[in-house]
């Protein structure tokens, strides 16, 4: 019989976590506490308010916003009376933010401190949303509105349910554990997408440091209807951001591996699941390297920029044919970033200390 693990958490997300095993038809016996270090990671230390990195628009924001660097005239970021502002601070490491319309606030990681952080809209009010998170990164939101979620820690790809339980949708591959999930998208039909590269087993700081099972660093999907994993794209040195363009018939992954640096392009048959074609979209990055992206709603990708000249710390926006658009400065490495807003026309941008926020003259493209 199909085995499941299940993760049950409480209504409040507390750390008081128990894992539970289920069979396909849901039948569930508790395994007790929350099992190995994951939990132990130490806490955050906030920083005194003098020694925090001030939130609000940056002290040399002068409109228009320096920060925002056209170089073509269809370059969407910004607006001109809008500042780029920082919304939160005090991480060690954001990565994989997700929006939620319907509560009107932002998800987003912080890895190393094993926590997500919820950030609402109407007050700027954060907080934790869920500790221990075992080392999450990349988050979506699945057609239904539930919360997916890739875990290092866990090495593994998990949904939060309506009721706040947390059901585990895959961990291994041909019964080896996967390296490290990282980014993820979900389709309209039901499949999900997820990148599976090696960060969160190098080391102890963002995940546990471990030997690799699978053989190679692949782009998993997850079938809709029968869960199964099957491997989508396996030639990829370190496969990170992942999405697709508005009408799904293309799938953008980042590789960020060493000496890669790149974005490729391939054509997606959705319903066998499959991509071909190939194609680097993007490769102008070296130096630096990107890690997340997300596209807009004429296809426009628009990525973080960081690990290289502090000059080109932000991110960037690329039409669908590859051209180079325009630049969002930031004063930090920028990991990540999500639409949202209401409209979601309200650009979320995760760096490294710090959440940054900008409205810009677009509107993401996957709106649930
Ligand atoms: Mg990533």
């Amino acid at each position: 019989m199909h085995r499941r693990t299940f993760l049950t958490a409480s209504a409040l997300m507390t750390a008081a976590a128990v894992t539970r095993e289920t069979d396909a038809r849901g039948a569930e016996a508790p395994l007790g506490p929350t099992e190995g270090p994951l939990g132990a990671t130490a806490a955050a230390m906030p920083l005194p308010p003098s020694e925090q990195l001030p939130l609000g628009p940056l002290m040399d924001a002068h409109y228009p916003d320096r920060h925002f660097e056209s170089l073509d005239k269809r370059f969407k970021g910004g607006v001109s009376n809008g500042a780029l502002e920082r919304v939160a601070t005090g991480f060690r490491w954001a990565e994989g933010p997700v929006y939620f319309r319907a509560g009107r606030y932002l998800l987003f990681s912080d890895i190393p401190n094993n926590r997500m952080m919820r950030l609402l809209d109407d007050d700027n009010h954060l907080s934790v949303f869920r500790s221990p998170s075992f080392n999450a990164n990349g988050n979506t939101v699945d057609r239904q509105g539930r919360l997916l979620t890739c875990e290092h820690g866990g090495r593994r790809v998990v949904r939060t349910e309506y009721d706040g339980t947390v059901t585990v949708l895959a961990d291994r591959y041909e019964n080896k554990r996967f390296n490290s999930p990282n980014d993820i998208v979900a389709a309209s039909n039901g499949s999900i997408w997820f990148t599976d590269p090696t960060y969160g087993i190098l080391g102890n700081y963002e995940g546990l440091a471990t030997q690799p099972e699978q053989s190679k660093h692949n782009v998993f999907r997850i079938d809709a209807h029968s869960g199964r994993v099957s491997v989508v794209i396996d030639d990829f040195v370190q496969p990170n951001g992942i999405c697709f363009s508005p009408d799904e018939n293309k799938l953008y992954v980042i590789d960020s591996g060493e000496g890669a640096a790149h974005i490729r392009v391939f054509d997606v048959d959705l319903d066998r699941g499959t991509v071909r074609n190939g194609r680097v979209f993007a490769n102008d990055f070296a130096p630096g390297i990107t890690d997340g992206m997300r596209a807009d709603v004429d296809g426009n990708i628009w990525c973080s920029m960081g690990w290289g000249d502090p000059k080109e710390d932000g991110v960037r926006s690329y039409s669908p044919a590859g051209e180079l658009l325009g630049k969002i400065h930031l004063p930090e490495t920028c990991a990540n970033l999500t639409f949202g807003g209401l409209l979601h026309n309200r650009l979320y941008m995760c760096a490294s200390t710090s959440v940054y926020a900008c409205y810009v003259n677009t509107q993401g493209a996957a709106i649930p």
